[in-house]
């Protein structure tokens, strides 16, 4: 098998980078018309500078507002205004879901696209792929394409005034990266390009996870106070760039398969992805019998941030066996990243990794409170 490495061919990070999105795109030799696939949040925020940038650059262009799901029928829907706008770019800006939306629909009328995330939330905005989920936000499937994004460009003063429980969640999605990449790389599985790992990719997933335990605390109290700081800067790079690129080239593992399995209970909806596979990373750690202070290390990162480390830090108040079975019965289906692991994986195994994970949570939590309380 050969080793394969992908990434987008530019990225751009930093404070008010949308004032250069036209002349980014310049530089790449791309030509409109574009069309911008946003939220409406990033329309409201954003549609100012578009405006200077994109016409100082002699671009033209478009908006679509962003109906709030990548689905099948959304992705049809824009790919008819890109049409009728004989769009040549397709920007996207917004969260994952509007970016999975845009690079969905770049790749059916094979087009450049740009990502330009406003919140740190995933690990999405430079992969060649799209997670498609059904109108009622299940999931659905994971569409791959050839080409990664033409063009990533990062506004931290716009991720600075984003959510926090965002940036918290995009945290969860890279914590899965080094754990789910030394998998991959271990055990000689293709990634997400269909290659072998490289050393570059492994690197870039470890730098990842010290990243998010140096700078993770700081970085959330800089967004809170809507200010970009080194540390806010190196964690946007970790969630967006580094987890990006770790877990494309090497591979996912078992964390986002639970992510997959969670969300078939619909009491999970309200969660994030990021927040979901935080979770999934606990389980992961269960499933592959990890050493006590790795465990250790995961909850106190995890709780440090507001990450989920317990069924009912997700939404789920303790589900009964069937609730679990379909969880564990989606996480395992055929197909999923879970194989990736170097033993068999069967639902029935993964239902006691999901009981270990949440008694581990709840007994970090246990632990944690007598400590505050003397
Ligand atoms: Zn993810």
């Amino acid at each position: 098998m050969l080793s394969v490495f992908c990434s987008p061919s530019r990225y751009t990070q930093g404070p008010n980078a949308t004032v250069s999105l036209g002349e980014e795109i310049v530089k790449l030799g791309l030509e409109g018309p574009a069309l911008i696939i946003a939220g409406k949040s990033a329309i409201s925020l954003l549609s100012e500078v578009w405006q200077s940038s994109l016409r100082a650059a002699g671009l033209r262009y478009s908006v679509f507002q962003f109906g709030g799901e990548c689905s099948s029928s959304e992705i049809e829907r824009a790919k008819t205004a890109a049409r009728q706008s004989e769009t040549r770019i397709v920007i996207g800006a917004g969260g994952g879901k509007v970016l999975d939306t845009a690079r969905a629909v770049a790749a059916d009328l094979k087009l450049p696209v740009v990502n330009c995330p406003t919140v740190a939330s995933s690990d999405a905005p430079c992969s060649a792929l799209s997670v498609v989920y059904t109108d009622e936000g299940v999931f659905h499937e994971y569409r791959i394409y050839g080409r990664n994004p033409d063009l990533v460009l990062v506004d931290t003063e716009v991720i600075a005034r984003s959510p926090a429980r965002l940036l918290v969640a995009g945290m969860g999605d890279a914590l899965a990266t080094w754990f789910e990449a030394k998998v991959c790389s271990d055990s000689n599985v293709r990634n997400m390009r269909g290659g072998a790992s490289t050393r570059s990719a492994l690197a870039l997933a470890e730098l990842c996870y010290k990243t998010l335990l140096a700078d993770g605390v700081d970085a959330l109290q800089a967004l809170q106070s809507h200010t970009v700081t080194p540390a806010l800067d190196r964690l946007v790079e970790a969630n967006t760039l580094l987890s990006g690129l770790g877990f494309e080239s090497s591979g996912l593992a078992a964390a986002h398969a639970i992510h997959n399995g969670l969300t078939a209970a619909a009491e999970t909806h309200s969660f994030f992805h990021g927040e979901k596979v935080a979770f999934g990373v606990l389980v992961q750690l269960m499933l592959e019998s990890k050493a006590p202070e790795v465990v250790e290390q995961v909850l106190d990162f995890s709780t440090s941030v507001g990450l989920p480390v317990t069924f009912s830090d997700i939404g789920l108040a303790a589900p009964g066996p069937e609730a679990l079975e379909q969880i564990a019965r989606r996480a395992t289906a055929k197909g999923e990243t879970i194989h990736n692991e170097p033993f068999p994986v069967t639902a029935e195994i993964v239902i006691d990794a999901l009981r270990e994970a949440d008694e581990a949570g709840e007994d970090w939590k246990r632990r944690h409170r007598r400590t505050m309380s003397i």
